[in-house]
């Protein structure tokens, strides 16, 4: 693992330290807004298989909450954290540790304010993708404008050679002082997995102490470029599968053939 060969000179005195993968923004067919086809207990099983310990599933707009599905989290020993990537005034930001009620009353940047501010360290948000021309894309004017309402700025995992709109972001991130952090926004199963960031496995495993490490700097980046087949695989997928398949679903959602099929919020 990458993370492995950036241990600190104190870790490499105290021998191998454990390390814990995280991947804070995962979408899944519970989505109402995407037309995915895999599962949260698909997600599960790869995450476990992969020695992931910490995920937060982001629905577009809307609050995971199976509770079957933390119940299976937990028995894996992975946390799942509660979450959501919201757009507020044509802008995405990912929550942390968030419940429903929260986000829904959210309408402005200074709704994030007072929300942030109410939680103090126990809500984490971040930047998804900032500086990428995605619908849901920050850009750089109003991420600098609303700097205090994030802890942490996305490496995005579209990246290949010249082709890298993550440079802008880490500049920022440089200039006030926030972290970076690598995730997959995973729309296909086979998305998840590589591109993630690591922290030193707490004593407890939480996510105040999750976020806590973001917050010191703690966090280390699993970033590979692209390949030329993960590079087309992401295009087709954006723009001849997923416009397809959200064609095809129409009103009608897919439900979950893998674990007890409790309707969402979302379904309803
Ligand atoms: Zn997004
Ligand atoms: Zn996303």
């Amino acid at each position: 693992m990458k993370a492995s060969s950036t241990l600190g000179r104190d870790e490499q005195r105290n021998g191998a330290r454990s390390w814990v993968k995280l991947d804070l923004h995962i979408h899944t067919l519970d989505d109402r807004l995407d037309a995915l086809d895999y599962c949260a207990h698909q997600l599960l099983e790869r995450a476990q298989a992969l020695g992931f310990g910490v995920l937060a599933i982001t629905l577009h707009d809307s609050v995971f909450q199976r509770t079957d599905v933390f119940e299976d989290a937990a028995r894996m020993g992975i946390l799942l954290i509660s979450a959501a990537e919201m757009r507020i005034n044509g802008a995405d930001i990912v929550l942390l540790n968030v419940c429903a009620r929260e986000v829904e009353a959210l309408r402005s940047f200074d709704d994030v304010r007072r929300l942030r501010a109410a939680r103090g360290e126990s809500i984490f948000t971040f930047a998804p993708h900032p500086f990428y021309l995605m619908g849901g894309s920050i850009g750089g004017k109003r991420l600098v404008e609303n700097i205090d309402c994030f802890d942490a700025i996305e490496v995005c995992h579209f990246h290949k050679g010249w082709f890298d709109r993550n440079r802008p972001a880490r500049m920022l991130a440089a200039k006030f002082a926030r972290p970076l952090l690598a995730t997959s926004d995973a729309h296909q199963l086979s998305a998840f997995g590589s591109h993630y960031t690591s922290i030193p496995r707490p004593v407890e495993l939480t996510a105040e102490n999750v976020f806590a490490a973001l917050r010191e700097g703690e966090g280390r980046l699993t970033s590979p470029p692209c390949s030329w087949k993960d590079l087309w695989g992401i295009l087709h997928f954006m723009f001849i599968e997923h416009p397809m398949r959200k064609r095809q679903r129409g009103h009608a959602h897919a439900g979950c053939a893998h674990g007890p099929a409790r309707p969402t919020r979302a379904e309803s």
